[in-house]
């Protein structure tokens, strides 16, 4: 009998060091730029995507309320259509 419990975001300075440092340049990125227009990224909190109560920061990557996601985030809601980044269909450019 093995019990594997899953550790979510083990604290550890390295990876907390990492981490801070990607939600620090992810703040630089603004927009997006989907089909051709430029629209403005949903800052972590905006879309209450953080549950009901909200977690103080994204339960992905990490950002603080009022901060934009790291991109790649799970949690980061796409402000085309309103789904989720990672999964919805919108023509995201550079
Ligand atoms: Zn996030
Ligand atoms: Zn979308």
């Amino acid at each position: 009998m093995e019990e594997h419990l899953q550790t979510a975001a083990t604290p550890g300075s390295r990876n907390d060091a990492r981490r801070a440092r990607e939600i620090e340049s992810a703040q630089g990125h603004t927009r997006y730029t989907i089909g051709g227009r430029a629209h403005e990224r949903i800052r972590y909190g905006d879309a209450r995507e953080g549950g009901d109560p909200p977690l103080a920061s994204c339960p992905d990557c990490g950002a603080a309320e009022g901060q934009l996601h790291v991109p790649g985030c799970d949690v980061e809601v796409c402000p085309a259509c309103g789904g989720r980044v990672v999964s919805c269909d919108c023509p995201y450019g550079l």
